[in-house]
């Protein structure tokens, strides 16, 4: 995709602090961290979400970021780390082209979690039928990147 940031990164039009490449999958930076060695896996091939991208680039980039993930660790002496896809632009998404991030967490970082709510009397339950009747009726999921 000629106008997407990442795959311009991809093919080193624009710089990046770059930790892993292999065939499929690139790593780098971010440039506005969350932590210092928040860090992004992108598969090389341009997929706009995780609902458009195969499977099988799917699993070589999660298998990346396992690999990538390690080093984070090794390397920032974090205590643990969020692993973390937006997907859509209500999500946060800026960037249309799938990436993971790693984030580094440590101990007192100061990051909160999101809040959360409490489901009504029952609604737990639809809303559990509403997505299992989604999964065996495949027509009701989304098949292309518009979210
Ligand atoms: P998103 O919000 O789409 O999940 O995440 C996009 C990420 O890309 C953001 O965390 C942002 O800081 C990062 N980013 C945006 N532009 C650049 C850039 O030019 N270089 C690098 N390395 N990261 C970028
Ligand atoms: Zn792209």
């Amino acid at each position: 995709m000629s106008d997407c940031l990442f795959c311009k990164i991809i093919a080193g039009e624009i710089p990046s602090t770059k930790v892993y490449e292999d065939q499929d999958v690139v790593a780098f930076l971010d440039i506005s961290p969350v932590n210092k060695g928040h860090t992004l896996v992108v598969p090389k091939s341009h997929a706009e979400n995780f609902l458009v991208v195969s499977e099988d680039v799917s699993a070589k980039a999660f298998g990346a970021a396992q690999k990538v993930a390690k080093a984070v660790l090794a390397a920032t002496g974090a205590h643990g780390f969020n692993l973390h896809v937006n997907n859509g632009h209500v999500s946060g998404q800026v960037v249309d082209h799938l990436h993971i991030h790693i984030i580094p967490r440590f101990e007192g970082d100061g990051l909160e979690h999101w809040p959360k709510m409490t489901y009504g009397s029952g609604e737990m339950w639809e809303v559990g039928e509403k997505i299992k009747k989604s999964i065996n009726q495949r027509n009701d999921m989304p098949r292309d990147a518009t979210l």
